[in-house]
């Protein structure tokens, strides 16, 4: 079967009139801020028959164009993610930057290698199991609320290490240079986004009034106490300063010496409690060898074939990847494409098998997957084919299964485990934070980069070292609040993400990348907390099912199922037969709410032309680059 996706890129009568312009390069930008400049940026994206110069697609189309201005002055397209990526700290502070953490998938073209640079944010090493757990009463956590607005959630920060990494490694360019836009867009000032203004008056900023940590971040959004709107102009002076001598002195500068010492400083702070023990348990516990001692991991993703597909995605210690290619092979025997056996796009059959997949996959997430520098991760149980097989059975097409439970892959993963003898899963529910931020850039040599980053919930933690302009994240939320280690050896261990010292908490970020015949195909991810994965599972099947143009695929109506037993998320756009149909068979459904922002490239059959999408739930905004006639043909 060759997907829509896959065969060459449809041709329009205005790109052949733009073609006829004779420019030599072409850079052409889109806006999705209202339907009608939308409505050109699918025009842009698709009715273009590819671009070969490079694509660059984030959630903010002012980051896309610095992606593209590196592109165009030489660089690769990891070159181009480093430099998008401090722009988005500029631009989308409350979503990620040098205070956080991600995961960057990237495959370089030459070598035909694809692999991860995890710059997952760990557990200081005075970390323990129980930390979230309150002093007076030890079988109960902290409220969300308040644990993830204090120093205790913060873990070590990873982007930048990350970033630096990465362009040490296979970018081009010095890090300076790459650094330069967003210092100019830091101390020069930027145009507050409709999303920005949105954000700015979110509740997680209200923390803690009086409080110099929590104030610092006020100070700079909400400036006399007045949140920014949309169009105001926001100059960062003290992020651009730290910026800069990062730029003078490496990311030791981060890693050590004075702003290291505010970030221990700053996450020394807690929200204010009545109980004195239980406010001392609020402290953040990272000290200064824990920042030096920071360093991201390389890291092989994991893969599996879906109608003759390899899906290559996010490992341990993100869930993601495990759960999206068990999802897909959970599907994989039904003809999910075919409209005349009652499956195809957003019909109540479809979505059915797919809230089911979920179900299944998420049960599992819940009990085996974590951290797999510390737990044994059963990935090639929970991927192996009889696994899968066993596990699928229990989806039943024609009806919703009562009680969905995890199973044992142990004894698909390795001969010498013992098979299960008993159930102890402990399925807490995900309190992620849906604000994260992913982008896709492709190169002119057809290298790619598709990464997830993060502070975790909206502005992290809240808090903002005083001076340096940065938000720390609450990424060790991500954690089980409450310990769920079984010493049984025999039985289910739920505890795999428990907390630990230098551990990092499980995420459900999924850059993913398919790839037919060796070749890369597409690109994507999305951030949305745990619905990351159903986000992406989503759009997978709109490529690979429904053979959608790729700016389809990411504009479709979404489900989510995040549980094993739990309510479906679904978005608004699918039919009300559909939705009675589901309602029929016991599914119950949430109102409907946006899920996820993905931001994708696909690439033709031989690689040579590059088709991106933004997704309209946010901003949104791809730079294509036709190549430079002098330089390539
Ligand atoms: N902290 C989440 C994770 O790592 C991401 C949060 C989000 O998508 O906003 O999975």
């Amino acid at each position: 079967m060759k997907m829509l996706w896959e065969r060459d890129g449809r041709s329009s009568r205005r790109a052949f009139m733009l073609g006829a312009c004779g420019l030599t390069a072409l850079a052409f930008l889109a806006f999705a801020a209202a339907p009608a400049a939308w409505a050109q940026e699918r025009d842009v994206s698709l009715g273009l028959p590819g671009v070969r110069g490079g694509v660059v697609t984030t959630s903010e189309p002012q980051a896309a164009q610095v992606g593209a201005r590196v592109l165009r002055a030489g660089g690769n397209a990891i070159d181009a993610a480093v430099a998008v990526q401090f722009a988005l700290n500029v631009l989308e502070p409350q979503s990620s930057g040098i205070g956080g953490g991600g995961f960057m998938m990237i495959h370089l073209a030459e070598s035909k290698k694809t692999f991860v640079v995890d710059s997952r944010e760990s557990a200081p090493a005075a970390a323990d199991p129980g930390m979230f757990l309150l002093a007076s009463d030890p079988s109960s956590a902290f409220p969300f609320g308040i644990r993830s607005t204090s120093g205790i959630a913060v873990g070590v920060p990873g982007t930048l290490r990350g970033v630096a990494t990465a362009l040490e490694s296979w970018g081009t360019m010095p890090l300076p240079q790459l650094l330069q836009p967003a210092i100019e867009m830091a101390e020069q000032g930027i145009r507050v986004s409709s999303r920005l203004a949105e954000s700015v008056s979110s509740a997680r900023l209200d923390s803690e009034p009086g409080n110099p940590a929590y104030d610092q971040a006020r100070a700079v959004f909400r400036p006399g106490g007045v949140p920014l709107a949309e169009g105001d102009l926001l100059v960062q002076p003290d992020l651009a300063k730290t910026l800069k001598r990062i730029a003078e002195q490496g990311p030791d500068a981060f890693y050590g010496g004075e702003i290291a010492r505010a970030i221990v400083d700053t996450q020394r702070n807690a929200r204010s409690l009545a109980d004195p023990v239980d406010q001392a348990k609020l402290v953040g516990r990272m000290t200064l060898a824990d920042l030096a001692n920071y360093r991201p991991a390389i890291r092989q993703p994991v893969t599996g074939d879906y109608r003759g597909l390899r899906i290559v995605s996010m490992p341990p210690p993100s869930s993601g990847g495990l759960t999206v290619i068990q999802i897909l092979k959970l599907l994989e025997r039904f003809p999910i494409g075919d409209e005349s056996k009652g499956f195809g796009f957003g019909s109540a059959k479809t979505l059915h098998v797919m809230i089911e997949a979920m179900r299944l996959a998420f049960a599992d997430r819940a009990v085996w997957m974590g951290d797999d520098d510390f737990v044994d991760v059963p990935s090639k149980g929970l991927l192996d084919n009889a696994y899968i097989a066993l596990r699928s059975k229990q989806i039943d097409p024609g009806a919703r299964r009562a009680d969905v439970q995890a199973d044992d892959p142990r004894p698909f993963d390795t001969a010498a485990l013992p098979a299960k003898v008993e159930l102890a899963a402990l399925a807490l529910p995900d309190e992620e934070g849906v604000n994260t931020t992913h982008f896709t850039v492709v190169d002119r040599d057809g290298n790619i980069v598709t990464y997830t980053s993060t502070i975790e919930s909206a502005w992290g933690t809240g808090l903002m070292v005083p001076g340096f302009g940065f938000l720390l994240n609450n990424e060790l939320t991500d954690f089980n609040r409450i310990p769920a280690f079984n010493p049984d050896p025999d039985a289910f261990n739920p505890g795999a993400n428990d907390v630990a010292p230098g551990k990092r908490p499980r995420s459900s970020m999924a850059p993913t990348m398919v790839f037919r015949d060796g070749q890369p195909r597409a690109a994507f991810g999305s951030p949305g907390g745990s619905t990351i994965i159903d986000t992406v599972v989503n759009v997978a099947m709109n490529l690979i099912d429904h053979e959608m143009p790729v700016q389809e695929a990411v504009d479709a109506p979404r489900i989510a199922q995040t549980s094993a037993n739990g309510a479906t998320r679904r978005e608004l756009g699918f039919s009300e037969a559909a939705l009675e149909g589901l309602a029929a068979l016991g599914h119950s459904l949430r109102s409907p709410g946006e899920i996820g922002s993905v931001q994708a490239v696909v690439l033709d059959p031989r690689g040579q032309r590059q088709f991106g999408a933004a997704d309209k739930r946010r901003i949104g905004g791809v730079v294509s680059l036709r190549r430079a006639r002098s330089a390539a043909d």
